[in-house]
């Protein structure tokens, strides 16, 4: 016998004693491994003119044995000679090996989640395998020959024999184990059923290029006897068929040109669990230093659990058409977590062998461009479609504002004109440009009014006054609004129009900054204000005038007052926030930065 070199020992005792609990991917491993070889074979056959390689002929083929309890993956790709039996499968050939080893001694929980999400290979047969043996017959020599382990100390390479070129993997699968101290045991019978089978193939290797065979039973009709009398009843019998198993083509692959939104829909719903079209659907495919298809899209609802910390965000990874990991969680920003799909490159390794940090630069820079699409896109539905848009915004929005909102306005330049406000004065809901673009000559700021309802906010005194001035309100209901808007200061300064008095002045700047004038100061800057907050600053020097006059005349009303209420307020004066017909005659208002509505959020403290 043979041993394992030191690192593959350690791998596989890793993959035995793994705690993993991902183990069904050794099937996807497996048929990766085929198709690598399949593809081998054709990459030579180009190279050489003397060999005659069938196209239609290459295939992967994976069965079962219920009463030996084995599983079979065979493909007619490359093969191997007994050397390379011993050198590929004897060693851990990757490169990687040596810091894999270095990061497992460190930490166990590491190395399992690199195993769950990138593969390790050939040695995950072991998670489920208690004996593995492998027939190969190396492309245009006559033996064969037969490797065989336990996966503890070593391994034996025989003669052996095999019909054509090509490999089977015979997997022994290990005995069921009981559950122990409560915890559920292991039934690896589990594997042994075509649909079980079927069900591993269709989810983890669809699309890998050749076609993943399987015999399955099928059932037909016998054929009706020539005697047969009137009350005749149809009979049944079974058969075996040769059945293709996988898609092999994927829909992401495919020009958006060549695909039917319908049948977007339909690969969208089956493989995300949706019973609704996407909102959106975004295909595109990314050339240069990286090259990768991707295919996303918006739910047009939002899931349920999307709220909760359960939820997962994370896009498909697949490389060379086989996927490596359900939901890569670098691939999203969290404020776009509710997108789903797929991403596929040849260039993003399968396994834990490359340089894990030149993998996180990939997945960087894949990460990066998808955000960028998802913004246009957004940006697409909220200026063409804006019903779908509203719809959507009402699905995520509270997510983009936390996106704002947890990056400190770092976001805001990107998340900040997707975000919808409902507009006291127009009804409906508004960009914070839009309402900025409507707003009179003169306005200095951007008015808000925070509370739990609408219909309430709309009828509060501070909110009528400002509207009574033709100015817009915008009035938010979501607790994190005033928040997202305390992160957006700098934003709305620098980014919105600027403040004129009428448009002599705006002219007037304008031809001063074509002509190379000091920059705009910050008094032309616009402002988010609360309409319950501070000094809005609205009122003319007369009507000021008018409000000092009348606090000092009122002063021993107002002294009582204040004497009244005590700590309860700061100071009552009059003011000339209320104006207008039927106004209230009083109204509460704060100073400082923190309104009413943040001191409520904060003092409930987080949901
Ligand atoms: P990887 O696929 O990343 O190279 P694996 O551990 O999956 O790593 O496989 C190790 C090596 O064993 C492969 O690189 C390949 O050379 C060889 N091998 C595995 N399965 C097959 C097969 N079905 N046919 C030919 N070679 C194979
Ligand atoms: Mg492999």
């Amino acid at each position: 016998m043979r041993k394992f070199k030191t690192e593959s020992k350690k791998l596989l005792d890793l993959m035995i004693n793994s705690i993993y609990t991902n183990k069904e991917i050794f099937l996807r491993e497996l048929i990766s491994n085929a198709s690598d070889a399949v593809d081998k074979l054709n990459f030579k056959s180009l190279t050489d003119d003397s060999m005659q390689v069938d196209q239609d002929d290459l295939s992967i083929r994976v069965s079962f044995d219920r009463d030996a309890r084995t599983i079979t993956v065979s493909d007619n790709g490359i093969g191997m000679t007994a050397d390379e039996l011993e050198k590929n499968l004897g060693t851990i050939a990757h490169s990687g090996s040596q810091e894999f080893k270095t990061e497992n001694a460190e930490s166990q929980g590491d190395a399992v989640d690199i195993i769950g999400q990138f593969g390790v290979g050939f040695y995950s047969a072991f998670m489920v395998a208690k004996r593995v043996q492998v027939v190969s017959r190396a492309y245009g020599e006559d033996a064969a020959n037969v490797w065989e382990s336990d996966g503890l100390e070593g391994y034996t390479i025989e003669p052996g024999e095999r019909a054509g070129h090509g490999t089977d993997v015979i997997l022994t699968l290990r005995d069921n184990e009981p559950g122990k101290d409560g915890e559920p045991g292991e039934n690896y019978d589990r594997y042994l059923s075509e649909w079980a089978l079927k069900d591993l193939i269709t989810r983890y290797s669809n699309y890998v290029r050749y076609p993943i065979q399987m015999m399955v039973t099928k059932s037909r009709q016998k054929p009706k006897p020539e005697d047969a009398g009137d009350d005749y009843q149809p009979e049944y019998e079974d058969y075996q068929e040769l059945e293709t198993i996988n898609s092999m083509t994927p829909i992401w692959k495919k020009r958006a040109s060549d695909v039917e939104q319908k049948d977007y829909n339909e690969f969208y719903k089956s493989t995300f669990h949706d019973f609704e079209d996407p909102a959106r659907t975004i295909s595109f495919h990314a050339e240069g230093a990286l090259e990768y298809d991707a295919l996303l899209f918006v739910p047009g609802r939002a899931p349920f659990d999307l709220y909760s910390k359960d939820y997962e965000k994370g896009l498909a990874l697949y490389s060379s058409n086989v996927m490596i990991m359900e939901k890569c969680a670098d691939l999203l920003p969290d404020y776009y977590n509710f997108v789903r799909g797929v991403v596929d490159s040849e260039d993003v390794s399968l396994n834990i062998s490359r340089e894990t940090l030149q993998h996180d630069r990939q997945l960087h820079a894949i990460a990066r461009r998808i955000e960028k699409k998802i913004t246009d896109d957004l940006c697409d539905m909220r200026d063409n479609d804006r019903e779908a848009y509203e719809k959507f915004f009402e699905n995520f929005g509270r997510g983009l504002k936390f996106g704002i909102y947890n990056t400190y306005g770092g976001k805001a330049d990107e998340l900040g004109d997707l975000l919808l406000f409902w507009s006291a004065k127009e009804q409906k809901m508004v960009t914070l440009r839009e309402y900025a673009e409507a707003m009179p000559d003169g306005q200095k700021a951007v008015y808000y009014a925070a509370g739990d309802d609408r219909e309430r906010l709309s009828k509060m005194p501070v909110v009528t006054g400002v509207l009574a001035r033709g100015y817009d309100v915008l009035l938010c209901t979501q607790d994190v609004d005033e928040f997202t808007f305390q992160a957006m200061r700098e934003y709305v300064a620098r980014d919105m129009p600027k403040i004129y008095e009428d448009d002599a002045a705006r002219e007037a700047a304008e031809k001063a900054q074509a002509d190379g004038a000091e920059p705009e100061t910050e008094d032309r800057h616009l402002e988010l204000k609360n309409v319950a907050t501070g000094d809005l600053d609205l009122a003319s020097e007369d009507e000021k005038k008018e409000a000092e006059e009348a606090t000092k005349e009122h002063s021993d009303l107002f002294d009582a007052m204040k004497e009244a209420l005590g700590d309860k307020v700061e100071k009552v004066a009059v003011s000339s926030r209320l104006v207008g017909e039927g106004e209230a005659p009083a109204c509460i208002t704060t100073e400082g930065p923190l309104s009413l509505e943040m001191e409520k959020v904060l003092k409930r403290g987080p949901e």
